[in-house]
């Protein structure tokens, strides 16, 4: 059978089982066999081409995976993200398309703050080259702090999760992408552990998060994929979906330099209620400065800033 075969077959399938994207899912399995990264960057020469049984064998295998309602990124354990391409393995979150904005926030500031290398290289004026140090909380695959990494050449990164399996995944990553010199990754638990763990640096100049903020009650709409193969940790952000965000909130001001930032990705409803939380905190020190909407016209990104006390 050719690609454009087996991906008709396989779709079939999909199909004929309920599977959602059933098109998408063989099309990856297929281009990924065969090295590609998407079906339509395949020449129409590897299209009409016969697989070999062992490519055939391999694309039955991940498809039956996939029939298991088995996310396509963990069926392929790998997926792009930003730039990068990183490896996936369940149960580490899966960074989703719209985190890619939470990374632009960032990296927009950090240039604006310390002015990009390549904006800087000046005539008159000196370059200054500073360090950021940027903590990320809940970094899963290290989808983002790895892709801040990659871009901004001077700063350093922390980067945190409370579990086991995405510490070492983000690990992995940055092994994978050669950047392990410029970032620490630490298992630690906003809820109990100590913040004085988080300043091999001293203190940083941005936290960024995309914590769990589903509202529990939204839990079991969420698609079968992810229930059954995601770490639910990394979604369920309790009653109000504030649980975790209110945790980094009141461990900002101890990490962060005076105007220093928070950025974080929620649900829709968060950014008037943590405008609110904040409001009735002040012993924090921080502000909403921003709200961005995501690529749905969604109020997605909150950006806090710390003033002086
Ligand atoms: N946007 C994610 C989802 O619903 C939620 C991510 C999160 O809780 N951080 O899949």
């Amino acid at each position: 059978m050719t690609a454009t075969e087996l991906v008709s077959y396989w779709r079939g399938v999909f199909e004929a089982n309920g599977i959602p994207e059933a098109q998408e899912s063989s099309e990856y399995i297929v281009s990924y066999v065969l090295g590609a990264k998407t079906f339509h960057s395949l020449g129409a020469g590897s299209l009409s081409t016969p697989l070999t049984l062992e490519q055939q064998q391999q694309i039955q295998k991940l498809s039956t995976k996939r029939l298991q309602r088995m996310p396509v990124q963990y069926v392929l354990g790998e997926w792009d993200f930003w730039e990068l391409t990183l490896k996936m393995r369940p149960p580490v979150f899966i960074p989703r398309p719209e985190t890619e904005d939470l990374v632009s926030l960032v990296l927009e500031e950090e240039i604006q703050r310390n002015g990009s290398p390549a904006v800087n290289v000046g005539h008159q004026c000196p370059t200054v080259v500073s360090h950021p140090v940027i903590l990320e909380i809940g970094c899963g695959s290290g989808a983002i702090a790895l892709s801040l990494l990659s871009k901004l050449p001077t700063s350093r990164v922390i980067a945190v999760d409370k579990e086991e399996a995405a510490v070492n995944l983000t690990r992995e990553n940055a092994q994978r992408l050669q950047l392990q010199d410029r970032i620490r990754i630490l298992r630690y638990n906003v809820s109990s552990g100590s913040w004085e763990q988080l300043l091999p640096w001293g203190p940083v100049d941005t936290i960024v998060s995309n914590p769990p903020y589903v509202f529990h009650g939204d839990m079991t709409h969420l698609a079968e994929e992810i229930l059954s193969y995601e770490d639910l940790g990394a979604l369920d952000g309790g009653n109000d979906g504030m649980t975790v965000i209110k945790k980094i909130l009141a461990l900002a001001p101890c990490i962060l330099k005076d105007h220093g930032s928070v950025f974080l990705e929620v649900d829709p409803r968060h950014p008037e209620m943590v405008e609110n939380w904040l409001q009735s905190h002040p012993d924090l020190s921080l502000s909403v400065s921003a709200i961005h909407k995501d690529f749905f016209g969604k109020p997605r990104f909150l950006h806090i800033q710390k003033h002086k006390a």
